[in-house]
C-alpha cells in the first residue's frame, strides 16, 4: 500500500466514524440536528478526499478530477437549491427524487466500470457480483423512485394501478432481470447482456411501484430508500472505494431497519411488496359517506371549537398532513400553550405515517419549538384517549379512521390512533374529502364528533382568538 492510499484510507475512516456518530444521533429528536450537521460533514470530507486522490494518481490530468470537481458542483448546487426552496409538503417527493438519483448513478457507475473493465476479460467473480447486483438493484431504485415521487406529487394517480396479469409480469420481468444477471456473470463479457438487466430492472421498478396504493406508501418509500444505500456500497465494490461502501451499508442498514419498523407500524409484510402490492383491499369500494354528503354531519364554528377546549381538562391534538400542508405548525403550537396557561393538559398524539414521510409530524412540531415531552407516540397516545375530553384533529384523516378495523379496505389491518374513545372530537380540515387512501372516515359522522370546515391554519388562528376573547371576558 502506498503511502497516498494509505492517508486517503485513514481520512475515509474518520470520514465513515463522523457517519456513524451523526447516525447515533439522529435516534432522537432533541440531537438529530446536530447528528444530520456531522454527517454531511463526514461527506463533505470524503467527497474532498476523493477528488484529492482524483488528482494525485492521475497526475493533474482534468479528465480524473475536473469532472469530478463539476459532477460535484452541480450537485451541490441543486441539491442547495432544491434543499432551501423545497415546500415542507414535498420534501417526501423530493427524497424520492434524492434516492432516483442516488440509484441511478450508482448503477451508471457500476455500467461504465464494466464496459471499461470488458477489455481485460475475463472479470473475476470479485468484480463482476457487485457490478451486476449494482446494475439490478441501481436500476430498480431508479424507476420505482421515480414513480413513487410521480405518486406522491399527485403527477400518478396514488390508486393501485393494477392491470389483469400485472403480478404475473412483475414475475416474468424479474426473471429476465435476474436471468440476464446469471448470465453477465458467468457467461464471457457482453455489454448487451448487461443491457437487458438494467432495462429489465426499470421495468421492475415501475411495476413494483405502481400496484402500491392506498396508505401504504410510506413502506415502498423507505424500502427503496435502503435499496439506494446498497446500491451505493455496491457501487464502492466496484469501483474500490470504501467511503461508498460504508456510507451506502450505513443507509442500506438504517433504510432497512426503516422498513422493518414502518410495515410493523402499518401491519403489512414486506415480501409482498416486491411483487406487486399489499393484496389487501387496496382497490375495494370506499366506506363511509361520500365527500358532498353532510347529512349526519355536525358542524361547528371556532367559537364553538374554542369553549370546548377552554372547558376540557385534557386535550389531545391529533396532527396529520393537512397540517404541514397549511403550514399551521406554528398556530397549533400557539394554540396548546394558550390552553396551557390556562390550566388545560394538552398532548399531541403522534401516528408513525401521519403525513407524507415518516417522522413529519415531529419534524413539523420541532419547527414550532413543541417540547418533545408533549408529543405522544401511537401506544402511548391510544391509551390517554379514554380520558380525553376533546380529541382535535388538525387534518388528519387515514390515521384515525376506524374502518382500519374492518376487513377489506385500503386501511384495513393499519394500526390507528383511537380518536373515537375520546369523550369528544373535533376534526378541522377543509370538506368531507378523503386522505391518502382515497376512502371515506366514518369517525366524521359518528355523533360526539363536530366538524369545523377550514384550511387548518386560518381555522387554527380564529380557534386561537376565539380562545383569548374566551379566557379574557
Ligand atoms: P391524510 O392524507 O389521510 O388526510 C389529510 C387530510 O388533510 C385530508 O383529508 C384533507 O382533507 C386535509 N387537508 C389537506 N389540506 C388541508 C388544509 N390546508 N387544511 C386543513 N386540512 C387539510 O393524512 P394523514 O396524515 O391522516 O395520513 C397520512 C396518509 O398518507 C396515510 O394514508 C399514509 O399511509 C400516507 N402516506 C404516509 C407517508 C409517510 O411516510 N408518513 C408517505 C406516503 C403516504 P380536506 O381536503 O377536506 O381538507
Amino acid at each position: 500500500m502506498s503511502t497516498s492510499e494509505f492517508v486517503i484510507g485513514a481520512i475515509y475512516l474518520a470520514a465513515a466514524t463522523l457517519f456513524v456518530v451523526g447516525l447515533h444521533l439522529m435516534r432522537a429528536p432533541s440531537t438529530a440536528r446536530r447528528g444530520n450537521l456531522i454527517s454531511a460533514g463526514g461527506m463533505v470530507l470524503a467527497v474532498l478526499t476523493t477528488i484529492l486522490f482524483a488528482l494525485v494518481t492521475t497526475g493533474g490530468t482534468w479528465v480524473g478530477w475536473g469532472s469530478l470537481v463539476v459532477g460535484a458542483a452541480v450537485g451541490a448546487v441543486f441539491g442547495v437549491a432544491q434543499a432551501r426552496t423545497v415546500k415542507m409538503t414535498a420534501v417526501p417527493q423530493l427524497v424520492s427524487i434524492f434516492n432516483a438519483v442516488g440509484g441511478g448513478a450508482a448503477a451508471a457507475v457500476a455500467f461504465a466500470s464494466f464496459v471499461a473493465d470488458t477489455n481485460q476479460t475475463p472479470l473475476s467473480l470479485t468484480v463482476s457480483i457487485p457490478i451486476v447486483l449494482d446494475v439490478l438493484i441501481g436500476s430498480v431504485t431508479f424507476a420505482g423512485s421515480l414513480i413513487a415521487a410521480g405518486k406522491l406529487q399527485g403527477i400518478i394517480s396514488g390508486s393501485p394501478l393494477i392491470f389483469p396479469g400485472s403480478r404475473v409480469l412483475n414475475v416474468v420481468v424479474a426473471v429476465i432481470a435476474l436471468g440476464a444477471g446469471v448470465r453477465a456473470l458467468f457467461g464471457p463479457p457482453d455489454v448487451l447482456v448487461l443491457l437487458v438487466v438494467l432495462i429489465a430492472a426499470l421495468a421492475f421498478g415501475v411495476l413494483m411501484v405502481l400496484p402500491i396504493g392506498g396508505a401504504d406508501a410510506p413502506v415502498i418509500v423507505s424500502l427503496l430508500n435502503a435499496f439506494t444505500g446498497l446500491a451505493v456500497a455496491m457501487a464502492g465494490f466496484a469501483i474500490d472505494n470504501q467511503a461508498l461502501i460504508i456510507a451506502g451499508a450505513l443507509v442500506g442498514a438504517a433504510g432497512t431497519i426503516l422498513t422493518l419498523q414502518m410495515a410493523k407500524a402499518m401491519n403489512r409484510s414486506v415480501g409482498s411488496i416486491m411483487l406487486g402490492g399489499f393484496g389487501t383491499g387496496d382497490a375495494a369500494a370506499s366506506t363511509g359517506s361520500a365527500p358532498e354528503d353532510l347529512t349526519n354531519v355536525r358542524q361547528l364554528d371556532a367559537d364553538d371549537v374554542a369553549i370546548q377546549l377552554a372547558y376540557a381538562q385534557h386535550v389531545l391534538i391529533v396532527p396529520g398532513y393537512g397540517l404541514a400542508a397549511a403550514q399551521a405548525q406554528h398556530e397549533v403550537a400557539e394554540l396548546a400553550k394558550l390552553l396551557l396557561d390556562h390550566g388545560v393538559d394538552v398532548k399531541y398524539a403522534i401516528h408513525p405515517v401521519a403525513g407524507r414521510m415518516p417522522g413529519h409530524m415531529n419534524v413539523l412540531l420541532a419547527e414550532a419549538n413543541v417540547p418533545y415531552d408533549q408529543m405522544l407516540q401511537l401506544d402511548e397516545a391510544n391509551s390517554a384517549f379514554d380520558t380525553c375530553d376533546v380529541a382535535l384533529v388538525v387534518g388528519a384523516n387515514d390515521v384515525c379512521n376506524p374502518d382500519a378495523r374492518k376487513p377489506g379496505n385500503a386501511v384495513s389491518g393499519m394500526p390507528i390512533l383511537d380518536v373515537d374513545r375520546a369523550k369528544s372530537v373535533v376534526v378541522l380540515k377543509r370538506s368531507m374529502h378523503p386522505g391518502y387512501a382515497g376512502i371515506g372516515n366514518p369517525l366524521f359522522t359518528d355523533p360526539k364528533t363536530g366538524m369545523f370546515f377550514a384550511d387548518a391554519k386560518k381555522g387554527l388562528a380564529d380557534i386561537v382568538t376565539a380562545v383569548k376573547e374566551y379566557v379574557t371576558a
